[in-house]
């Protein structure tokens, strides 16, 4: 271990690289929980996350790789390894094209988007966190996702940086190729938008983000929904004929309806809360921890599980 932290120490020399030794993960999620890691490293140029990523991948040291954080939950214990940010945010525009680096904030390239009139991510915006993580997750809300848009992607996969089309991403609902390959790293991406009118679009946004702020107001320290919403076609057709029909959008079954009917609102464990108002929103009042959060989860997956015969699965991503 000491000869691999040794081997590490040139990553202090990598300009464009911060080095936060022992940073506490609790500070870069939004839940506000979890404890320290080796390092967070966090890079503000492509070539500086490129050196620090070869650093790590000599070490033999664990390392990780986190956006800004909003849909994470971070062990008491915190990361026995390092952490890699990467934070170099450019966006850039020919015709109906954008380019974005992965570490731009998916609230900014809605708003890039909807000033240059071109449409298709207005409906995403109020998603909280950066870009590569909505790829890596294939974010999305009120009937958009972000792969719908995708061109191509561009990540690090071991020693290369190699482009993947739309449809080698693999793309399904909150799932993608790189959930399945969890070293490869995101670095920036070209999305195919539509012309549309840059006040319409900004209005919609406007309107989406107040319904948004009312739901999950920006103080609240939680990662939104916290399962996936169901699939009706992977549904037990006895659990799907319990379904009301009105709860049934786009296909799918929101987990908040499930998680509802087995009394999940208003549970708590600790400091850790189902909303009163909404089943699939879990938060931390303050002053939580991690262990009462998996508790309180497994408690919820459990109840479903023995009223419904179905495992709910999170959305949220767990470290380590
Ligand atoms: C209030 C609230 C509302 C939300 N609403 C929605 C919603 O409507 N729809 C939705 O889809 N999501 C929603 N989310 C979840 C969250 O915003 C998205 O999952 C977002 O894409 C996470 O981005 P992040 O940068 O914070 O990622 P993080 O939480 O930092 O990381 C998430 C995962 O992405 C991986 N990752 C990060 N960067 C890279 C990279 N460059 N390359 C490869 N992997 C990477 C990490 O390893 C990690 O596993 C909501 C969250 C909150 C707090």
């Amino acid at each position: 271990m000491t000869a691999a932290l040794a081997a590490l120490a040139p990553l202090e020399t990598i300009p464009g690289l911060a080095v936060r030794p022992g940073a506490l993960l609790r500070d870069y999620t939004r839940f506000r929980l979890g404890g320290p890691c080796h390092a967070l490293l966090t890079a503000s140029t492509e070539a500086a996350y490129r050196a620090a990523h070869e650093l790590l991948l000599a070490s033999g040291l664990p390392w990780t790789t986190i956006g800004g954080g909003t849909n994470l939950i971070v062990s008491d214990a915190g990361y026995p390894g390092l952490v890699l940010q990467y934070a170099a945010a450019g966006l850039t525009t020919h015709g109906t094209h954008v380019q974005v680096e992965a570490g731009a904030d998916l609230n900014a390239l809605v708003d890039f988007a909807n000033a240059h009139g071109l449409a298709g991510l207005e409906a995403m915006a109020g998603i909280p966190g950066w870009v590569g993580a909505a790829i890596y997750g294939n974010a999305g809300a009120y009937g958009q996702s972000i792969a719908e848009r995708i061109h191509w992607v561009r990540f690090v996969k071991g020693a290369q940086v190699v482009t993947y089309s739309r449809a080698e991403c693999e793309f399904r609902y909150r799932e993608s190729i790189f959930k399945r390959h969890k070293p490869w790293q995101i670095l920036s991406a070209e999305l195919t938008l539509s012309p549309g009118d840059p006040t319409a679009l900004a209005a919609r946004s406007a309107e989406i983000r107040a319904t948004r702020d009312a739901k999950f107001p920006p103080t609240m320290q939680c990662a939104g929904s916290i399962f996936k919403n169901l699939l009706l076609r992977d549904l037990p057709p006895e659990t799907a004929a319990q379904v009301p029909a009105n709860v049934i959008r786009e296909g799918k079954i929101p987990a908040g309806w499930f998680l509802e009917q087995v009394g999940a609102k208003g549970l708590a464990i600790g400091n850790i809360r189902v909303a009163a108002y909404h089943a699939n929103l879990v938060y931390n009042i303050g002053g939580g921890v991690t262990a009462d959060l998996v508790a309180l989860l497994n408690e919820l997956k459990q109840r479903v599980h023995a009223r419904f015969g179905l495992v709910i699965e999170e959305e949220v991503q767990f470290l380590p």
